[in-house]
């Protein structure tokens, strides 16, 4: 499997994971139908799954399209059923929903977004986000409380080290200026904002990063208790 990053929108990322073996694909969150079809559509693979992470419009408006286009399968959260657009497969928390060589377990993080869900390809390594952890950063708290969002991130970080994190925006320089401000003496965190740089300067997304990066350097995954990461967020709605 490989993962093709479709920068959407003004900062959103889709992405695709690509099953080169079948020339089959899922999105992730589609923002938009164009520039997803225009890259399966070069490249000859066909959109078996549209996976979303949650009901927002800026992760969700390709369904329609993509769909239509490809007779596609959409997939989300059963608690979302009413408000992901064109969804026909229901998934649960804990679940592992598998089709062909596509395996990823659910995991639900309430927080912002009732429903959000990420996606954990475990055999891949990999985990798609949405708007629940970002890089440097996390989702602002829209439909759940601190503590949901909280223990949500607390699942992310039970995971394997060396899980690629894939999320749903590029806010990972201005979320650094954030980290910098109230951690100004982490080494790790200033080496990886310098690379950061290099990497934008470049036009090269920041993504993915991992999980030992961001426990290292995200300010909200270090944060001790719930407490001090709920103040941190408050802090960070108002930076
Ligand atoms: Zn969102
Ligand atoms: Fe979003």
């Amino acid at each position: 499997m490989r993962v093709e990053i479709i920068p959407c929108l003004k900062d959103n990322y889709s992405y695709l994971i690509i099953d080169d073996k079948n020339n089959s694909a899922c999105v992730i969150d589609p923002s938009e139908d164009k520039p997803i079809v225009d890259y399966l559509k070069n490249k000859n693979i066909n959109l078996k799954y549209i996976l979303n992470t949650h009901h927002h419009p800026d992760h969700i408006g390709g369904n329609k399209n993509l769909k239509k286009i490809f007779k596609s399968v959409v997939v989300g959260f059963k608690e979302d059923y009413n408000r992901i657009p064109e969804i026909d497969i229901f998934l649960k928390d804990n679940q592992i929903w598998r089709a062909e060589n596509f395996i990823a377990k659910i995991i639900h993080t309430p927080g912002h977004t009732s429903g959000h869900i990420c996606y954990h390809f475990f055999e891949d390594q990999l985990i798609f986000t949405g708007d629940t952890l970002f890089s440097l950063g996390c989702g602002r708290i829209f439909e759940g409380t601190h503590s949901q969002m909280y223990e949500s991130l607390e699942k992310i970080k039970a995971l394997p080290e060396k899980t690629k994190i894939y999320c749903g925006h590029e806010y990972t320089f201005s979320n650094s200026k954030f980290c910098l401000k109230y951690d100004p003496t982490n080494k790790k965190l200033i080496k990886k904002i310098s690379d950061l740089k290099k990497k934008i300067d470049n036009g090269f997304p920041s993504i993915p990063s991992t999980l030992k990066d961001e426990m290292e350097c995200n300010i909200f995954l270090k944060a001790k208790d719930q407490k001090s990461f709920s103040k941190l967020r408050d802090l960070k709605d108002n930076f």
